[in-house]
């Protein structure tokens, strides 16, 4: 056995629907840009393709765990997402082996600092300060799923009232293609978590505000962002 100086991090993990095992999160990967009406909200050319990110594994908030405003931003944006949550990896795989990949789905939010992710495109400098924050990313259980992919309504609220609305179909690269792009770049693993990226309507909360989010046939999620 393995001996370590200090004790080892217990994985970070999300419950599961109908299972009492919890999926643990090896790490969590995010496209950017995949709707093209954000895209355009965003500053961007319509011929820009989806491109990648990532955060760290414990930036993942379970339902029911809490959901702080982080420190160093005046501009903590929501983006509400389809997560896809793998059973299986490899490098090279093909759009028609992916699915094969995909232990179920879930619905996550990818918490932004804007303000500082702007600073950072400004001056050509990396997104993780602005993306990979601690609890930037609360996400729902998750439901396990075989064949084709979620195709439904896609929507976010704030107190209440409708922010995001879209259809997942409206992604520009759709599951199979996520997946195939992401292991062109990395040896996927089970326990990945890739966010699929945010349709338009992205916009500040502040602490206080509850969000709701939801994918038809996938799930729901919501947290109250506290002080
Ligand atoms: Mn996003």
């Amino acid at each position: 056995m393995t001996a370590y100086v200090l004790p080892p991090p217990v994985p970070a993990a999300v419950p599961v629907e109908g299972e009492s095992g919890l999926f643990p999160v090896r790490r969590i990967l995010c496209v950017g840009r995949n709707y093209a009406a954000h895209r355009r909200e965003m500053g961007g050319d319509d011929r820009d393709p989806p491109f990648f990110f990532a955060k760290p594994a414990d930036a993942v908030v379970p339902p029911g765990a809490p959901v702080p405003y982080p420190s160093a931003t005046e501009d903590l944006h929501y983006e509400m997402e389809l997560v896809v949550a793998l059973k299986g990896g490899g490098r090279g795989v093909s759009p028609e082996a992916a699915l094969d990949l995909v232990y179920g789905y879930a619905a996550g939010v990818d918490l932004t600092r804007r303000d500082l992710q702007a600073a950072a495109k400004a001056k050509g400098h990396p997104w993780d300060a602005a993306k990979g924050f601690d609890a930037s990313a609360p996400i729902s259980a998750i439901r396990p799923w075989a064949g084709p992919p979620p195709q439904g309504r896609i929507s976010l609220s704030v107190n209440g009232d409708v922010r995001q609305q879209a259809s997942i179909s409206d992604m520009i690269w759709n599951v199979p293609e996520i997946i195939a792009e992401a292991s062109k770049l990395w040896a996927l693993a089970p326990g990945d978590l890739i966010f699929t990226g945010t349709p338009e309507g992205v916009g500040a909360v502040r602490p206080g505000d509850r969000v709701e989010g939801e994918i038809e046939g996938v799930g729901r999620l919501a947290f109250t962002v506290a002080s």
